[in-house]
């Protein structure tokens, strides 16, 4: 019995550790560390800290989700590929030497004056994108031209944008504090209905969690985010999406109504009111009490080519523990 109890406990702990751990010393160190860099760079270039941290952290999500991609270690996360740094017409690929690499217009350069270009270490991979956006120049329309060029995609451009407004708004890196969507002081009741065949105004089959409560109570971003999308759908109602750090989408449905001056491409923390339960949805705007009032809430990822919903109850579990109101 006993080892049973440890096996369900180490699974749900293994579960949650990726999303939900506590700021350790490690974890610190490492933001302290990227910010060290990310600040070194904008006195080197005058192109805002934020930016890199932005382009940094989209790479970094990406690189969770993509198998054909190697994995992100600790500090900078960029990954350039090595026909890219060394020069196309480079024999040499893994070449090092700023000179030959220079010669044949690789991006690498040498960033922390060790007299080699590394495209595996931080302070080269940060300085090599330092003096690719200064070809563009500093200023914010120019940053993004110079990303949209680098990465052909209007969506990669978005996410990194996206990023830099939050690292710049809340002037940190860890941005990962969660907290339930409901204030706890309300009654609410939710158990896990992951792929039942419907949900209450839901899809054919259910992706997310429904919370029940009384009409108004107020709906709260459980992270830090960018407002996606806001408005109506026939199946979700008035429904929200915000984005978060990871390239994680929370998605929030039929809702009775939005918080006052919420704009989409807005800035939210965890706790910012954006709009209250209600039973809208299943016909044209405005319809509502075809089902009981909840709060549907959903959870999503993608990776750039694809995008797959999971099941929130876990972490709705680990939020609600953990937020103290
Ligand atoms: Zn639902």
């Amino acid at each position: 019995m006993k080892k049973v109890i440890w096996l369900v406990l180490s699974i749900w702990f293994l579960n949650a550790m990726p999303f939900e751990a506590a700021e350790t010393e490690a974890d610190k160190r490492m933001y302290q560390n990227r910010m060290e860099l990310f600040k070194k760079m904008e006195t080197a270039t005058a192109i805002p800290w934020y930016y890199y941290a932005g382009i940094d952290q989209y790479e970094r999500s990406l690189r969770f989700v993509r198998d054909d991609l190697p994995k992100p270690k600790d500090n900078i996360s960029v990954y350039i590929p090595p026909e890219k740094w060394a020069g196309y017409m480079n024999p040499n690929h893994e070449d090092t030497s700023p000179l030959t690499i220079a010669f044949f217009h690789g991006v690498g350069v040498d960033g922390n004056g060790d007299g080699k270009a590394d495209r595996t270490d931080s302070e080269d991979v940060l300085a090599a994108i330092g003096k690719y956006l200064l070809s563009y120049g500093t200023d914010h329309d120019n940053i993004k031209i110079a990303l949209w060029r680098y990465y052909q995609r209007d969506k990669s451009v978005s996410l990194i944008i996206g990023n830099a407004m939050m690292y710049k708004n809340y002037g940190k890196l860890n941005l990962q504090d969660k907290t339930f969507p409901l204030p706890k002081r309300f009654n609410y009741s939710y158990k896990n209905t992951w792929g039942d065949a419907r949900g209450w105004g839901g899809r054919r089959t259910h992706e997310g969690t429904d919370i029940f409560a009384n009409y108004s109570v107020p709906v709260r971003s459980v992270s830090y985010g960018i407002v996606e999308m806001k408005g109506w759908n026939r199946f979700g109602g008035w429904r929200i999406g915000i984005r978060d750090i990871n390239n994680t989408y929370y998605y929030y449905a039929h809702l009775n109504g939005f918080a006052d001056g919420l704009k989409i491409g807005q800035t939210v923390a965890p706790g910012t009111i954006i709009g209250g339960v209600g039973s809208t949805g299943y016909g044209p705007p405005g319809t509502s009490g075809k089902f009981p009032p909840h709060l549907h809430f959903g959870m999503y990822k993608d990776n750039g080519k694809n995008e797959w919903s999971f099941d929130p109850y876990p972490h709705l579990k680990n939020w609600e523990r953990q937020s103290d109101s």
